[in-house]
Order: structure tokens, then C-alpha cells, then sequence
């Protein structure tokens, strides 16, 4: 029989723009959402909480602050304490998107996203990072029903916030050339669709210019190609053409690293090093980092050397069934040794 081809959620709701979030409720009504639970961090709620009430009068909305020290059994305790709502937003940073998408899942309820900032592909991607056991753990959920950036808030995001986005998409690159060596171990079976849509997002990416890093079509390029690889994880089925060996060193980190950094710049770093020991895109790399300033950004606070080191070692037992680079012993000592010779790698890892 014919292959039919397959039916794959992807976001109803998807405005990226200035001001969009000014048309919540146009939006909620359109899509006949009547009851709806807004969940915003203490920073969110400090700062849009007023604002949505006021923008919302013709639409049932309950607003709920959460702390983000919440655990996974914290939140499925809430969702289920919850009353019966059509549709669950959340608006703030990456951990209140993710506790939102993950309350959403646990009621089969949809979920739309606005993230305030640019950093990292959380606010599109199916996955979320929640607390089990004290730890930072990746808990599969569903991609959003719909995503709202409203680039007028985006904009005022802090710069290393917006540094951390480019880190994270970046890592596309390096993503699907683990993801390509897998595949040819026969690890796993790539997905040409998924791999397209990472590839894309991330190419029409580099070719923006850079020069002013809040410029709207700067922002719109970033918010659009995140989302379109946070897409490409709902075709594939996994996180495979958005995360390769340099997640898996940042994963590493945040587990063993006594103060691990924000994930987009830990995954930037990461994805340079692991262009060095691909020997691919090497040279794109450097004109981005350079050019957004990020290398500069992670010179001013570098990585403890030895942490890093460690969390190289430690980088194929964070995904102990794939296959990249750094599961092979040889690579991972290649890339130990490009952190005691390469120029730009030596200034952001360092002993204290
Ligand atoms: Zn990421």
C-alpha cells in the first residue's frame, strides 16, 4: 500500500510580529478558545499580567503565577488542580513556557507560547526541561498549539538573552551533522523532511545582517527560524535535527557545573567546538559568533576549564542511545584538545 504520508501537528496560531501581542484576545476568539489560563513567572507577571487583563476584558482569563523552582510532580500536582480550561498559555522565560506546555500536555489541553525573549528554541519545540529530582531533565510533551512572539517585546530583551537564541539555533548545524554520522552507523533512520526544515531555518539565519541585533528584521529572522527548527522535532519524532554532541556537552553541564550558564550560550559554545571537530562550517561559525558579539559575551564569563572538560567525558552518557561524534573516544579527545590550542576556544574556557 501507498505511503500516505504522515499527519503532524504544527502550531495553529503562529504571529510573529510588533504588537501582536495587543491582539490576544482577536486571537483566542478566532480560534473559539472561551476559557483560557494565562501562567506567567514573577518577572511576566510583574510587567504584562496588568497589561493582558486590561487587553482581554471580552474573554474569560485566569491568570496564574508560578515558581520556577517547581518540580515535575509540583506541576502535574497543579494541572490536575486546575479547573477545566480550553486552552493554557504561558508568557515569560524558557522555564515558565516550558511548565506551561507541560501542565497543557498533562490535560490534553492546547497550548500557546509567547516568549519574551529569544533564548533558546523552547517556546516551539515539543520537549520541555523540567525538575526530576532536583535535576534539569528533558520530558517529552506536545509542540504549541500556537506561538505568539510580539517582537516589540522581544526587542527589549537583555542582549545575552538574545546571544543565547543564536547559540541555539546555530547548533542546528552541528545537530544534523551528528545526526547524518549516526545515521550512517546506522544508529537511526534521519528524516529528509526534518532535516530540510533544521537546515533551512538555520542558512536563512546566517544571512541576515548582524550589525544591530535588535533590529526587527534581525529578531523576526531569529524568532522564525527558531520555531521552524522547534518544527522540524515534531516531523522527525526526536530532538535529533536540533540536538547533536553539543547539547549533550551542555546537558553535561548543567548536571556536574557549579554555576551553569544560560542553555543558548552554553550550547553556542558548544556548537563551535563541535564545528572544530566536524572540521564543518567552521568559518561561518566564527563570522556569526564574532559578528553578534557572543564570543566576546562568553569571554567576559568564561567556563571553568575542568568542568568542561569533564562534561566532554560525560557528554555520550547523557544520550546513551545515539551516536555522535563524541561517542566515539576519539573525537571526544579531539576535542579536549582543541580547547588547549584553538585562539577563541582558550579565552571562553579557562582555569579560574
Ligand atoms: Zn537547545
Amino acid at each position: 500500500m501507498a505511503n500516505e504520508g504522515m499527519s503532524i501537528p504544527i502550531p495553529d496560531v503562529l504571529e510573529i510580529d510588533h504588537g501582536v501581542l495587543g491582539q490576544l484576545e482577536s486571537i483566542l476568539k478566532k480560534h473559539r478558545f472561551q476559557r483560557a489560563i494565562i501562567l506567567f513567572d514573577s518577572f511576566s507577571s510583574e510587567h504584562y499580567q496588568g497589561r493582558i487583563i486590561e487587553n482581554t476584558s471580552g474573554v474569560s482569563v485566569d491568570c496564574l503565577t508560578l515558581d520556577l523552582t517547581s518540580s515535575i510532580y509540583d506541576l502535574i500536582d497543579k494541572a490536575f488542580q486546575l479547573d477545566r480550561y480550553d486552552v493554557v498559555l504561558a508568557i515569560g522565560g524558557g522555564s515558565i513556557i516550558d511548565f506551561g506546555k507541560y501542565v497543557a500536555f498533562s490535560r490534553r489541553t492546547p497550548f500557546i507560547s509567547i516568549p519574551i525573549s529569544p533564548s533558546n528554541d523552547g517556546f516551539a519545540s515539543s520537549n520541555c526541561s523540567l525538575f526530576v529530582n532536583g535535576k534539569k531533565t528533558t520530558v517529552p510533551a506536545k509542540v504549541p498549539y500556537g506561538i505568539i512572539a510580539d517582537l516589540s517585546i522581544i526587542q527589549h530583551a537583555p542582549t545575552p538573552f538574545i546571544l543565547a537564541g543564536i547559540g541555539d539555533l546555530m547548533s542546528n548545524i552541528t545537530a544534523l551533522y551528528d545526526w547524518a554520522f549516526e545515521e550512517k552507523h546506522g544508529y537511526s533512520q534521519g528524516n529528509a523532511f526534518a532535516t530540510m526544515l533544521s537546515k533551512k531555518a538555520v542558512n536563512s539565519f546566517i544571512r541576515t545582517p548582524m550589525d544591530d541585533l535588535r533590529q526587527k528584521i534581525f529578531l523576526k529572522e531569529l524568532m522564525s527560524s527558531l520555531t521552524m527548527g522547534g518544527i522540524s522535532t515534531v516531523i522527525s519524532g526526536n530532538s535529533a535535527p536540533i540536538s547533536g554532541a553539543e547539547h549533550m556537552i551542555s546537558h553535561a553541564l548543567d548536571k556536574t557545573s557549579k554555576n551553569p550558564q544560560m542553555h543558548g550560550i552554553q550550547v553556542g559554545v558548544c556548537t563551535y567546538l563541535m564545528s572544530l571537530v566536524h572540521e564543518h562550517r567552521v568559518e561561518r561559525m566564527v563570522k556569526v559568533f564574532s559578528r553578534t558579539g557572543f564570543f566576546e559575551h562568553v569571554k567576559q564569563t568564561p567556563f571553568d576549564r575542568d568542568e568542561f572538560i569533564h562534561a566532554i567525558d560525560l557528554a555520550p552518557s547523557m544520550k546513551p542511545t545515539r551516536y555522535t561524534y563524541l561517542h566515539e573516544r576519539k573525537y571526544r579527545e579531539k576535542a579536549k584538545q582543541l580547547i588547549e590550542t584553538d585562539p577563541y576556544l582558550k579565552e571562553m574556557i579557562k582555569n579560574p
